[in-house]
């Protein structure tokens, strides 16, 4: 019997752990993944789902035929607890022992932060989760039949921004196509002190290109601005100004789930060393959205830092060369600092972004709006999900 390694959470994280791992250590490690939901969910492209681009079969994959074919064990179960002391996972059904744990869970969306926020006790539809994007869905049906204001934003607090840019930007283009336009008033509306800013402080030329791409598109913009509350009709924002709406799509802040937040910061995120293991347990390590990152700046109304997919991938790639090493006995692998690359779709068009590292001062920085890359964008979707299935991890 090798190690034993759980990892908590089947998506960008986990997955990339389970592969690396179980091709670095063939027959020395029995890698089990636990993971509350059965399937793969191609994340990016949810605004698509929302939009009736793409249905939720198209952006899936079950985990237990990608994981099985790998010999891996897959746990369909929501993991209640950990307990670090007797390395031992928690959930409904078991305990399950580790040697090593990942902690791979990803966010929990903190919709109480604001009063009326968010689809099930609020008034406003989101786009973070493939039930929440399809239930936009349905929202945006209704909506086309009698047309009216659309508020769309960013409450205090968010640290993932570019999808709420991307709705907005998908909402004007469709609205275009559809001859609706000059009935729908769409504002923005995003904690970020400036448009582009994208919680990293901007990257290259973002707020002059942004600017101008949300103007030609005469969506208004608000920034800089906290929501004070939502009624089911407007939104309240902190200045006293009332946004009417007939939809609305608000992301909201993050933070670490439940079941692993006592071994994370007061947020719930798990605060990690270079090479990912947890500052504290030496056998625990976190990648992905669950990991612990201070932002660039303080910004007056408070934003977070966003981890993407391509960060995630990255970390979960250093995380399983890390424990591989330890395992056979070697000096963990040297790591280099995040970095993001990413394509933001932008409706009729898209954008290129590249931040290497992610936090100013960088050695690269640059945001490019092009048709081409929304072609990239959706040959991106194809491919990783391709790669996904045949359990294959490597960086672009
Ligand atoms: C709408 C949207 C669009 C995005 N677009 C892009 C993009 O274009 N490019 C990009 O690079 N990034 C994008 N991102 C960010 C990207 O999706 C994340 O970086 C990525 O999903 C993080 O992966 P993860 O594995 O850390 O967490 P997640 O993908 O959130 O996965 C967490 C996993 O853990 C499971 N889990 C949670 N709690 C438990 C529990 N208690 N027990 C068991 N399992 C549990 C979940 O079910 C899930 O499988 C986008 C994010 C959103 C929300």
């Amino acid at each position: 019997m090798g190690e034993r390694i759980v990892i908590l959470g089947g998506s960008f994280g986990g997955l990339t752990c389970a592969f690396d791992l179980r091709r670095q250590l063939g027959k020395k490690a029995e890698i089990s993944v636990v993971c509350d939901l059965d399937s793969f969910i191609f994340i990016p492209s949810l605004p698509w789902v929302s939009m009736g681009y793409r249905s939720p079969a198209d952006i899936t994959l079950p985990l237990q035929r990608i994981l099985g074919s790998k010999g891996i064990d897959f746990i369909h179960e929501e993991a209640t607890g950990v307990d670090p002391e007797s390395s031992v996972v928690i959930t409904g059904a078991r305990k399950i022992r580790y040697d090593y744990l990942i902690i791979a869970t990803g966010p929990a969306l903190a919709f109480s932060a604001v009063s009326g926020l968010g689809p099930e006790k609020g008034y406003t539809e989101c786009i973070f989760t493939l039930e929440q994007a399809v239930r936009c869905h349905e929202a945006w049906k209704r909506f086309l039949e009698d047309p009216g204001p659309i508020v769309i934003g960013s409450v205090q607090g968010v640290s993932c921004f570019g999808p709420t840019y991307e709705y907005a930007f998908e909402v004007e283009a469709e609205l275009k196509k559809r001859k609706l336009r000059h009935k729908v008033p769409i504002t923005l509306v995003t904690s970020e002190p400036y448009i582009g800013h994208f919680g990293i402080g901007g990257l290259g030329k973002s707020r002059r290109i942004m600017e101008d791409e949300f103007a030609e598109r005469e969506i208004r913009v608000i920034t800089n601005m906290a929501v004070d509350e939502f009624t089911p009709e407007e939104v309240r924002l902190n200045d006293g100004t009332k946004l009417p709406f007939k939809l609305s799509m608000f992301a909201p802040p993050m933070t670490g789930v439940p079941a692993v937040s006592h071994l994370g910061n007061p947020k719930g995120f798990i605060p990690v060393d270079d090479n990912y293991r947890h500052r504290d347990f030496k056998n625990i390590f976190s990648v992905g959205v669950a990991v612990a990152m201070a932002p660039p700046e303080k910004t007056p109304v408070p934003t977070g830092l966003p981890k993407t997919g391509f960060m995630t991938v990255k970390m979960a790639r250093d995380a399983a060369r890390t424990i591989t090493a330890d395992i056979l006995g070697k000096e963990p692998p040297e790591t280099e600092p995040v970095d993001v690359l990413c394509l933001m779709d932008m409706g009729d068009t898209a954008a290129f972004m590249k931040a290497k590292p992610v936090l100013p001062p960088r050695q690269e920085s640059t945001l490019k709006a092009g048709k081409h890359y929304k072609w990239m964008k959706a040959g991106f979707e194809k491919y990783y999900l391709w790669k996904i299935k045949h359990g294959l991890t490597q960086l672009p």
